[in-house]
């Protein structure tokens, strides 16, 4: 990964109060992570797992799940446990949905203005548990979704009703005492979008998740994306990203990747992947995915190695990744790219890897 603190390359970073997503530092001066969101039904633990093994493989650093039903919530212990990367649970109207994201150890929640009034007194019980836990909560204010009173006041969904609406939303946790929120204001007009986290960015120093709304198609949405975040980005605004795509949200982790690189605000080292092993795994990934860590320890070239835990859908599921490992039946099969290049017993599965690690290398010119 890369390192904390990183220089910002273009002019100065607006200083931002830090939260922590799990173990993902947002705010401050962490380096600004990317975020996706799965597209399976969250109920369904096995493909939310699967889809979130592709997403990490791909360098997302956080994940979303929508909580939408019961069934959804009763998923969430099993995800946020076996997620390798940090979840948040999407939250719109329910409250008890809320608690039940926390108590499952999701690594922070998001909920919606239009809909928290709704939550009338809940405000303070649920900053209370979400204070108890440690879990952060995103506000997070799309135009689709915009508070009545502010839509009467402003007219539409204009840059001052999105502020106007999330520092309301700030302020119900302010009274409780809860400052461990970050803020997104979501348009998909990517002027009012700009225009509103420049605001925001102004009135207060919560860290801002960017992100445009129906972005659209592959093509559109990764414009569309690139030109609000860069624009904020490069004034310094900004602390987690997600590019919404009509599109497999590994797109958006490749487009939201490349955003950053393009600004001099992640620059690739050695990535270490593993995914989350769903009911498939024959092998203890978490260990395996150590000892992958110390044999290529001080690799020098950028290099994303996923460690995957099993040979049905490892490959198929890291196709994103440089080179990877799946494991099952004491052997494990090395793949470049996804595709499957050899089979070796278990026991050398390191020294293996370590060889095609600078296969890559030579390829790339860089040895
Ligand atoms: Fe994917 Fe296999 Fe890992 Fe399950 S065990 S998440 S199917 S690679």
């Amino acid at each position: 990964g890369e390192a904390a603190g990183a220089a910002w390359p273009l002019g100065e970073r607006r200083k931002s109060r830090q939260i922590m997503v799990g173990g993902v530092p947002v705010g401050g001066d962490a380096p600004v992570s990317v975020q996706s969101m799965t597209t399976t039904l969250t109920a369904d633990v096995n493909s939310t797992l699967q889809q979130i093994a592709e997403l990490t493989a791909s360098g997302c650093q956080i994940v979303r799940v929508a909580v939408p039903s019961q069934d959804d919530a009763e998923a969430l212990p099993a995800i946020a446990r076996k997620s390798p990367i940090p979840v948040i649970a999407d939250i719109h109207f329910q409250p008890k949905y809320v608690f039940a994201a926390i108590e499952a150890g999701c690594a922070a929640v998001r909920v919606n203005p239009g809909n928290i009034k709704k939550f009338d007194d809940k405000v303070g019980e649920i900053a209370r548990a979400a204070k108890d836990a440690g879990v952060p909560i995103r506000i997070g204010v799309n135009a689709g979704s915009l508070d009545k009173r502010l839509l009467e006041k402003y007219g539409k969904a204009t840059p001052e009703a999105l502020v106007e609406s999330a520092l309301w939303e700030c302020s119900l946790f302010e009274e409780h005492d809860f400052r461990d929120i970050k803020i997104s204001v979501k348009h998909n007009d990517p002027v009012v979008m700009i225009e509103a986290y420049r605001q925001l960015a102004a009135a207060c120093d919560y860290p801002l998740h960017l992100g445009v709304t129906e972005a659209g198609p592959a093509f559109q949405g990764t414009i569309k994306s690139s030109v609000a975040f860069g624009a904020l980005l490069a004034q310094g605004i900004g602390d987690t990203i997600r590019v919404s795509l009509s599109a497999p949200p590994v797109e958006e982790v490749k487009v939201g990747t490349q955003i950053l690189e393009s600004l001099g605000l992640k620059q690739r080292g050695l990535e270490i992947v593993s995914c989350p092993s769903c009911g498939r795994a024959q092998v203890d990934v978490y260990t395996l995915a150590e000892e992958v860590t110390a044999g290529l320890k001080g690799f020098p070239v950028p290099l994303r190695v996923a460690v995957m835990g099993c040979v049905v859908n490892g490959p198929g599921e890291a196709r994103e990744a440089d080179l990877g490992v799946a494991s099952g039946n004491g052997k494990g099969q090395i793949f470049v790219k996804g595709k499957v290049v050899k089979t070796v017993p278990e026991a050398q599965i390191v020294e293996t890897l370590i060889e095609e690690a600078m296969r890559i290398a030579e390829e790339m010119g860089l040895e």
